[in-house]
């Protein structure tokens, strides 16, 4: 039974569709909306289309920016012969929360998964494959330790290791299946500075 007007289930339906929003959250949601005024309304609205509009992959290192190049790919302060592989943006952003990483990244947009049918060509490989014909002196993997993650640093290391550029792999301690955005600085900082050569 509809308890609500159409639209209101509408949006509560639209919300729930948001990753760990179950439905009690959508429906908050649905009525803080409701008695939001219009103007906050559409300038939430606004921001979604604009950043979903202008957000696109930074040329060099794959993360989300609305510019050609992301802030960190743009810096003469970074270290850009040291790239660290991550699956995704926010492992980026935990890292980058540490304030200790020097170098750059590379984010790889999913993890390798046979299961779930990915393969190497459904992820950014090919083009960390082509950053590498530069001037490239250690590639940190910094995948995450689930099976899938694993799995791709596998792949990766195996692709490059003929290359002579340094490998290496962060430190376990990231704890298994992890997503890296929820462990802590410190544990990230260890998991990079005890990385180890594969
Ligand atoms: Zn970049």
């Amino acid at each position: 039974m509809d308890y609500y007007s159409n639209q209101i289930t509408q949006l509560i339906e639209e919300l729930g569709k948001l990753p760990g929003i179950g439905p009690k959250s959508a429906g908050r949601l649905a009525f803080h909306i409701m008695n939001m005024p219009e103007e906050q309304v559409k300038k939430l609205s606004d921001t979604i289309i604009s950043a979903k509009r202008n957000v696109h992959y930074c040329k060099e290192c794959c993360t989300l920016t609305d510019q050609e190049l992301c802030p960190i790919c743009a810096s003469d302060k970074r270290d850009h012969s040291t790239i660290m592989v991550v699956e995704n943006t926010r492992d980026l952003m935990a890292y980058e929360k540490t304030g200790k990483y020097e170098g750059v990244y590379h984010v790889l947009h999913g993890a390798i998964s046979p299961m779930l049918g990915i393969g190497p060509e459904d992820i950014r490989l090919k083009e960390l494959m082509a950053r590498l014909q530069g001037d490239v002196k250690e590639l940190i993997l910094a995948t995450n330790s689930s099976l899938e993650g694993e799995t791709t640093a596998m792949y990766i290391s195996k692709l490059v290791k003929p290359t002579g550029i340094k490998v290496s792999k962060i430190a376990s301690g990231v704890p298994v299946g992890g997503d890296l955005e929820y462990i802590d600085e410190v544990t990230l900082l260890r998991a990079l500075e005890g990385r180890t050569e594969i």
